[in-house]
């Protein structure tokens, strides 16, 4: 498939000499490769979008609406293509790729129903006479920049919902993974969305502050790794535009003494292993407390290691695929070494030796590990699950406010009160009690908190309309006759 930028409702080849190569993880081979696009490819995107911008905002909401109705079919009828080609480009299973556009098509789902929500206030006779009403507008041209890990999901958190509220849009994809948002992109086009409204600009970091410091892009909305998310947000803000930028995670999972083994086992491998470990929510910190650890550790390696581990673009018949690079493999391993070096213990060792050409590493599972180390304190984004044990509640709470991040966090117990004062007390914006990954849907703003978030206002739900309009109050009156004339509101006699 041939990679190319969409501006102005045509696809179109960048501009560039400049070039990074797309893999199939699975097999390690090139599959093609995407053109990084030159300052003046960026500048075209954003000229279609500002041209566009007027007519759109104009066409009626529930036209716009429309649009994502139509859309939605067009997402349900070539679902098994687009899912096919996450796995393609990313790696994951075919039934984690299904589940990712699923979640993707519920944002589309929400982007339908968004004409209620639009809706503003009013206020009768605020002051003799006048009447007062706030209504939202649209923000502008939208920029969105995305990760690789949600090929799909992720830039589906943003335009569904941007372009509803009245705003054209530029996304950015990870140069990873271009290929599932190029098709995104082609559907939203015969879906019936007009020229320049959607906009698809292929291309790295550098592309990406082109855009930034571009005077007619008004928000930016930001997926990727914290360092990345710090600097879109300074640079974006600095430039006076409204940012909202997710970065990176560490997250925690607390099993208690009384909570059922099977059910956290499960879910604890599925958190931990499922996508490769490359998701922000996936749990990369498991913390037993009390006397549980050794049985948890030693069941969970167990469960871990039935685990088969394969590329995954023939079929459904593996549990977990490839990381997204070679590189990346080294860079996780690099923590298994580290963790030999000190006084961790390596329970389960990923390192298998795979017969075959694809970024292969199983799960891990390392016992012991010490708060104060790289496994604890920094995002590893691969399959290996850190475990710091913790003698009560009240300690395992204390460790999430010594941590960077603050994205999700799980708790496994038959305990109300201690899930209440989890709920409470620990230091993140996602919570699961009894549930492994609690990535919040649709119609719930997804809530990182500390380094993992950068912003107000979160992807998502009711916060990203908010995010994605801006909104203004009228203040009427209409009087009988000009000679009648006393301010009804500055008045000192009101
Ligand atoms: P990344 O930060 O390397 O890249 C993300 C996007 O930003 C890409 O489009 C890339 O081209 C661009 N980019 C990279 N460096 C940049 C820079 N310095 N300035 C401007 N743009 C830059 O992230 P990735 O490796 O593609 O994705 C994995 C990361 O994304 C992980 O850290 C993961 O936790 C995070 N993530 C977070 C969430 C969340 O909701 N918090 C969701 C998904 C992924």
């Amino acid at each position: 498939m041939e990679v190319k930028n969409l501006i102005n409702g045509q696809l179109c080849t960048a501009d560039s000499d400049r070039t990074a190569d797309v893999f199939n993880p699975s097999t390690g081979e090139v599959i093609t490769q995407v053109a990084l696009s030159s300052d003046a490819d960026c500048d075209r995107a954003v000229q279609a979008a500002s041209n566009a911008l007027q007519g759109w905002k104009n066409t009626p909401i529930i036209d716009r609406a429309r649009i994502m109705f139509r859309y939605r079919d067009l997402l349900e009828q070539n679902f098994e293509q687009i899912s096919a080609l996450i796995t393609t480009e990313h790696g994951k299973t075919l039934a984690e790729s299904r589940a990712e556009l699923k979640r993707g098509i519920e944002v589309v789902e929400f982007a339908c129903g968004i004409p209620s929500l639009f809706m503003g206030q009013s206020l009768s006779n605020i002051a003799t006479d006048v009447d007062s009403d706030v209504q939202r507008h649209p923000v502008g041209v939208c920029l969105g920049i995305t990760p690789y890990n949600f090929p799909a999901m992720v830039p589906m958190w943003m335009y569904p919902i941007a372009l509803v509220c009245g705003n054209t849009f530029i996304l950015k994809p990870s140069e990873k993974v271009p290929l599932s948002a190029q098709k995104l992109g082609e559907l939203l086009l015969e879906a019936g969305c007009p020229d320049g409204v959607f906009n698809i600009v292929h291309g790295d970091r550098s592309s990406v502050d082109v855009l930034l410091a571009h005077p007619d892009v008004a928000a930016v909305s930001f997926v990727g790794s914290t360092p990345a998310a710090k600097a879109v947000y300074a640079k974006g803000t600095a430039a006076g535009k409204r940012v909202q930028a997710a970065g990176g995670a560490k997250n925690f999972c607390l099993v208690m003494p009384d909570a059922d083994p099977d059910l956290a086992v499960k879910a604890l491998a599925a958190a931990s292993f499922g996508c490769g470990g490359q998701r922000c929510m996936a749990t990369s910190i498991a913390v037993p407390v009390g006397g549980i650890a050794d049985s948890l550790v030693d069941r969970l390696s167990t469960h871990a290691d039935r685990l088969t581990v394969g590329p995954t673009h023939q079929g459904d018949s593996v549990d977990m695929g490839p990381l997204i690079r070679r590189e990346h493999v080294e860079h996780v391993e690099s923590y298994l070494q580290a963790a030999t070096e000190d006084s961790a213990r390596v329970a389960l060792d990923g390192r298998r030796g795979f017969d075959s050409n694809g970024f292969l590493l199983g799960p891990s599972v390392v016992d012991h590990v010490s708060f104060d180390t790289g496994l604890a304190q920094e995002e590893i984004f691969g399959p290996v699950l850190s475990v710091v044990r913790a003698s009560t509640l009240e300690e395992a709470i204390a460790l999430s406010h010594q941590c960077e991040f603050g994205n999700g966090a799980s708790i496994f117990t038959s305990s109300g009160a201690a899930a209440r004062k989890f709920r409470e007390e620990f230091n993140a914006g996602m919570i699961g009690v009894n549930v492994g990954v609690p990535a919040p849907m649709a119609w719930f703003p997804f809530t990182g908190w500390n380094g993992s978030f950068f912003g107000d206002l979160h992807v998502q739900g009711a916060e990203g309309i908010q995010f994605y309009t801006r909104q203004k109050v009228t203040l009427t009156r209409w009087p009988e006759r000009a000679d009648d004339f006393e301010d009804p509101i500055w008045s000192s006699n009101r």
